[in-house]
């Protein structure tokens, strides 16, 4: 019976997956090889000014409690929840924008505004949205897909029908909505999921239940604080976690795992969990007979974006940002193809500004602002020093023009991380942000499994495996890793 296990990675899926192993009884180490803990929800802190470096959007509130209950735990004993009012601002043109609020009515009055009868059509596009999401919170996210017969059932065709999950995102909205800003506003979450509305199927409709009805909430302290609460969690549960720890290959013997070699030292374990970038340890951990999947499998994915992202430390005040804050340019197609049809820098592209400051005065010296920019951008790109430079004076006029803020004004801090930054820090593929696309052909079973095919007691969790992206996904999927290595346990 297995006793021993290694986790390789501490992001989200790999703390969380060892708090639920060391539950189980076994005795877990979790490496990491950054200094420090949270995987791309880390945190970077300079001169007065504590950056979250990737997500900020806390949704899904119920995933965390439900994971925390599994210990006997409320996230209030981590962490404290404040609910953002607004949820966000979202700019369509230079100086036009509307804010989202926890009033639904209010709400609904901003999709009047848009086109007639918006509001009585989201009312029915938001009825939907509840029923999908409820149903795929009981029966699609939660569970193992083992074959591909398990997901093509009669039972899961029938309930898949009724989610659209043969249907395209983009022509499922155009079916209640017709203007422009309506849909932006219903298909935007697709980014999140590192697709695009016209590729998305329309399951993900759910999305607007999950930021419209269940609400954002930011973590005080950043969702790298939340990330802290969880390696505390895993700590209590008696996890050794281990940082400055770079996993540089993965042993089998006989089709059976053994260890891993940390530079030059070997630790043994009879199970491993690998919850870093799925290809790189494909690809580069394993020996070529050991691998599921090779570089022609890769290649062929629809992997997201990366990202394009700027730290900016003010010494002022913004007065039109809050703390979300979109811009969805008018025809955002132009974007979505720089990303997956043909490979470019946006010229005028969408943008994400977060100022956590907003809500969370810690987050930035006294009187200045906590500034973090976001653009989309295709994996792969060529990026180099110059090109950084020039693309982020670029973004910044760009900015200034939508909002009328100049991000470059009363400049304390300004630090760059896109592609190269992604595969330095994460050992990521083509530098992407996060994992594959949520295409239908790369969703629930024809994500990656969660154990590898070659080698018993290597398994793999996180964002490249199903459910997929984001902080609530790859709580899901360590519960359904861990729920797979305790019944092989019995
Ligand atoms: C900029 C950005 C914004 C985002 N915004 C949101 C948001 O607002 N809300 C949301 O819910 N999600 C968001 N996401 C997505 C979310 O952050 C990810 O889906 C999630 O954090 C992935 O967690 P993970 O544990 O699977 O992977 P990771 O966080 O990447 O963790 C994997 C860990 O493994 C480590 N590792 C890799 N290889 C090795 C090795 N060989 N040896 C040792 N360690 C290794 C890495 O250093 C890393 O710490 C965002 C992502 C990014 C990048």
């Amino acid at each position: 019976m297995p006793k021993t296990a290694i986790v390789v990675g501490a992001g989200f899926a790999g703390l969380s997956t060892a708090a639920l192993l060391a539950k189980q009884g076994m005795q877990v180490t979790l490496l990491e090889k950054n200094e420090t803990i949270g995987g791309r929800a880390r945190l970077w802190k300079h001169a007065g000014f504590t950056f979250d470096m990737g997500p900020s959007w806390y949704l899904m509130p119920e995933v965390f409690e439900r994971f925390f209950g599994h210990f006997d735990r409320k996230v209030s004993d981590y962490y404290h929840l404040s609910e953002l009012d607004p949820y966000y601002r979202v700019f369509f043109n230079p100086g036009e924008f509307a804010d989202i609020t926890p009033d639904y009515q209010n709400t609904k009055r901003v999709f009047d505004y848009f086109e007639p009868g918006g509001g009585e059509q989201l009312d029915t596009y938001m009825e939907l949205a509840r029923y999908k999401y409820k149903v795929a919170m009981d029966q699609f996210l939660y569970r193992e897909y083992s074959s591909i017969f398990q997901f093509f059932n009669r039972k899961m065709m029938r309930e898949g029908l009724k989610l659209n999950v043969l249907d395209q995102m983009d022509r499922f909205v155009s079916r209640y909505f017709k203007d422009r800003r309506s849909k932006q506003l219903l298909e935007y979450a697709m980014v999140f999921l590192g697709t695009s509305p016209q590729k998305a199927p329309a399951l993900y409709s759910i999305m607007s239940h999950v930021d419209i009805d269940l609400g954002v909430h930011y973590p005080m302290g950043g969702l790298g604080a939340v990330a802290k609460g969880f390696a505390s969690l895993a700590r209590e549960q008696g996890v050794n976690i281990r940082t400055n720890a770079d996993v540089t290959s993965i042993r089998s013997k006989n089709g059976q795992i053994e260890g891993v070699m940390v530079g030059d030292e070997y630790l043994t374990a009879d199970t491993v969990v690998y919850t870093g970038d799925y290809p790189y340890a494909e690809m580069e951990l394993l020996d070529k007979s050991s691998r599921s999947f090779g570089s022609r499998y890769w290649r062929s994915r629809t992997l997201s974006p990366s990202m394009f992202l700027m730290y900016i430390g003010l010494d002022r005040k913004l007065s039109n940002f809050k703390h979300h804050t979109l811009y969805f340019e008018e025809d955002w197609t132009r974007h979505f193809k720089t990303i997956f049809d043909s490979p470019e820098w946006p010229l005028d592209p969408c943008f994400y500004v977060s100022v956590i400051s907003k809500t969370d005065p810690q987050a930035a010296p006294e009187g200045g602002e906590n500034v973090f920019v976001l653009v989309p951008v295709a994996p792969g790109l060529d990026d180099t020093d110059e090109k950084r430079e020039e693309y982020a004076e670029h973004v910044l006029d760009h900015i200034t023009r939508i909002t009328g803020e100049d991000l470059r004004v009363q400049q304390n801090v300004q630090r760059i991380f896109s592609h190269r930054d992604f595969k330095a820090d994460y050992h990521a593929y083509q530098g992407t942000a996060l994992s594959m696309a949520h295409t239908l052909f790369q969703t629930a079973v024809f994500r990656p499994p969660h154990h590898s095919k070659k080698v018993k007691g290597l398994y793999y969790t996180g964002h490249y495996t199903h459910p997929g992206v984001g902080v609530p996904m790859t709580l899901i999927s360590s519960e359904i890793v861990a729920g797979e290595i305790q019944k092989s346990r019995q």
